[in-house]
């Protein structure tokens, strides 16, 4: 998608330095950190929110959990923990409509979230 934020980034036209890719995947800090740590791991294929996910999106989808647990071990911060969140249209907060999973840590995380 040429006007798709997250797309630019995948494509170089927003340089921005990746912490994780493969061939499905890429990952990078969050420009507003939420928590000493913040990063986002987004498919590297453009899918606006989850209410778009279809069956064949199941492994890319999967792909970003395992490259934010890789992450969070490399970064330490593992064993300590930390939150996956994926926000989803308005009520979820969601501002750029390319899914992305936010990995927050390096503090405690309260419940209910916000
Ligand atoms: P959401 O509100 O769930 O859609 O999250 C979008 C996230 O993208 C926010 O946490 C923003 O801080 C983050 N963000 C927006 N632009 C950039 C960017 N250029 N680089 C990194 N993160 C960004
Ligand atoms: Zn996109």
């Amino acid at each position: 998608m040429t006007d798709c934020l997250f797309c630019k980034i995948v494509n170089g036209d927003i340089p921005t330095e990746l912490i994780y890719e493969d061939d499905d995947v890429v990952a990078f800090n969050d420009i507003g950190p939420q928590a000493p740590h913040h990063f986002l791991c987004i498919p590297k294929r453009h899918i606006s929110t989850t209410n778009d996910l279809e069956a064949g999106d199941a492994e890319t989808i999967g792909k970003l959990t395992l490259a934010a647990s890789k992450i969070a071990k490399e970064r330490g911060i593992a064993d300590d923990g930390y939150r996956m969140v994926v926000n989803c249209n308005n009520h979820g907060g969601q501002t750029v409509f390319h899914i992305h999973m936010h990995v927050l840590a390096g503090r405690q995380m309260t419940w209910p979230p916000g």
